[in-house]
Order: C-alpha cells, then sequence, then structure tokens
C-alpha cells in the first residue's frame, strides 16, 4: 500500500507564522507601527524565522516597511484587501496535497480518482477562506486579544 504523503490542507508553519503577522499588524494601526522584532515576539515566533515571513509578506506586496520617526512595519492596501484564500494559496505555493510525482512517482498516477478527489478537496479548502479577509480575522474577539499581546519598546 502506497502511503500518501499530506501537506497543504495542513498548512506549513511557516504560512500560520506569516498570517499571525498579518493579523498582529492588521491592528498596530491601534496602537503604532513595529518592528519585525516587536511581532515576533508578541505572536511568540523566533526572530529568525518570523524575519524570513515578513520578508516573503513584503515580497507578495502584503506588508511594507515604512521608514523615519515613527516607522515601521505595516499593512500595504493590498494586505487589508486581499483575501486570506489567495494569501494561502501565495504562502504554500502551487503543490498538490499528495506526492504522487515524488522520488518513488506512484503507478496510478496518470488517472488516479483519489488524486482528482483530493485536487476538488483542496480547492474547497481554498475557496472557503477566500471569504474571508485580514479584516474578518481581527474582529472580535481577536482584534483586542492581538492588541492585548505584550510588546516591548525597540531596543
Ligand atoms: S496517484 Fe492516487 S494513489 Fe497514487 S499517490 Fe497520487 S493520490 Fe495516492
Amino acid at each position: 500500500m502506497r502511503i500518501c504523503y499530506l501537506h497543504g490542507v495542513r498548512l506549513t508553519k511557516f504560512t500560520d507564522l506569516a498570517l499571525r503577522a498579518v493579523m498582529r499588524l492588521a491592528v498596530s494601526e491601534q496602537d503604532g507601527p513595529l518592528t519585525t522584532r516587536q511581532v515576533a515576539e508578541a505572536v511568540d515566533v523566533p526572530y529568525a524565522h518570523m524575519a524570513k515571513a515578513v520578508s516573503r509578506l513584503q515580497h507578495l506586496g502584503v506588508v511594507e516597511a515604512r521608514r523615519g520617526r515613527g516607522g515601521g512595519l505595516g499593512l500595504t492596501v493590498l494586505g487589508r484587501r486581499a483575501s486570506i484564500g489567495w494569501l494561502v494559496r501565495e504562502l504554500e505555493g502551487e503543490g498538490e496535497v499528495v506526492a504522487c510525482e515524488g522520488d518513488t512517482p506512484c503507478p496510478l498516477r496518470g488517472d488516479c480518482r483519489l488524486r482528482r478527489a483530493l485536487r476538488d478537496a483542496q480547492e474547497a479548502f481554498y475557496a472557503s477562506l477566500d471569504r474571508l479577509t485580514v479584516a474578518d480575522l481581527v474582529s472580535s474577539p481577536n482584534g483586542p486579544v492581538l492588541i492585548g499581546l505584550s510588546v516591548r519598546p525597540p531596543d
């Protein structure tokens, strides 16, 4: 029996921490811009991991770094309006739920009904997230909790 290698429907850790950063930055307009280190500490993620996530979010045009006095990280207009489905697709990449074509390709991969069903399930998973925006994720009760996460002043 072939063991299917699952990923995608279960989000990668990278995607999860990037979404945590997006949610924390979405409420930072209420309590001031944050540095990458402050975001990392607020959502309990190692700084190096958060720096990579913030870099990816900047590359996607979701987060921008504002310079000068009172500067810091903030969401762009795209970041505030984007659907979570789009964002998760971008962060997760194009991978299928099952590694049919891996190092030892599955002999059934040419026309496998399970593969098609899993592709449909994966698309339904993303489609359910398409209905959400960042604003939805930070509405109560998440928003007040996010603002309450302790943030130390910058060094
Ligand atoms: S082709 Fe079908 S059985 Fe083979 S790995 Fe993919 S989903 Fe599983």
